[in-house]
């Protein structure tokens, strides 16, 4: 199916390019990324189409001009440079999770670590149970360039509350409602990446109790979350 972006359209396509290349200084500023790693894509509502960073476009230099707009396959439907390289990863995604409205990857360090090791970052701290419902799971290793990636990251998150996976050998990987609630789960996971790991280096942290995380999870997404998707 071949995407078509209509007049009507073009003021709406504005500001989510607009909104993508202000999300990348989001990136910069809590340290996720280094060079032009990293991306930050967005859904298009209504349309067949996603809005994603140029590929190698180094991050001061991003703004709604350069901004490339795919179809949900990937192709480019208008941009002057490639996207992103990941570009095949996000594409899938809005494929096959309908719910999705952004998609966020990074190697941030601490999470890419844990990814590393192909290990999950364990629940134990409420403020992982609140924003990711458990664990933040592994995904398992995938090269670059076809769906595999994209395959990997729709298995691994359809069977987790977590909206971040960590991809093996590799790094993150971030889904949301729109693509500021994607950055904000790609934060988050870096964050809780980074304390879980700190608390390793001192010993064993304490688990949390699959009742309280249920209960952690459904007070912060529903009862605390009568909110804007902003947390006060
Ligand atoms: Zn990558």
């Amino acid at each position: 199916m071949t995407a078509k972006i209509g007049d009507d359209r073009r003021a709406v396509l504005d500001g989510i390019k607009a909104q993508v290349a202000a999300l990348h200084a989001e990136l910069t500023r809590y340290s996720l990324v280094a060079w032009t790693a990293g991306n930050v894509s967005a859904r298009v509502p209504g349309e067949e189409l996603m809005v994603i960073k140029p590929s190698g476009v180094e991050y001061d230099d991003l703004g709604s001009h350069n901004m490339i707009v795919c179809d949900l396959n990937g192709k480019v439907i208008d941009g002057g440079y490639a996207p992103s390289s990941d570009t095949a990863a996000h594409a899938y995604v809005y494929r096959h999770m309908s719910h999705v409205g952004g998609v966020v990857h990074t190697h941030s360090t601490y999470a890419s670590a844990w990814a590393a090791r192909g290990e999950p970052i364990p629940c134990v701290l409420t403020a992982m149970a609140d924003e990711f419902g458990g664990s933040i799971p592994i995904g398992q290793f995938a090269l670059i360039g076809g769906d595999d990636i994209g395959k990997g990251i729709v298995a691994t998150l359809s069977q987790s509350r977590s909206p971040a996976v960590l991809m093996q050998s590799h790094g993150v990987f971030a889904i949301g409602s729109d693509a500021k609630a994607a950055v904000k789960a790609a934060v988050m996971c870096e964050d809780a990446a980074r304390t879980v790991h700190t608390s390793r280096l001192l010993g064993d942290p304490l688990p949390i109790a699959q009742h309280d995380i249920d209960s952690l999870y459904d007070r912060y997404q529903n009862v605390y979350g009568q909110r804007s998707g902003e947390q006060a």
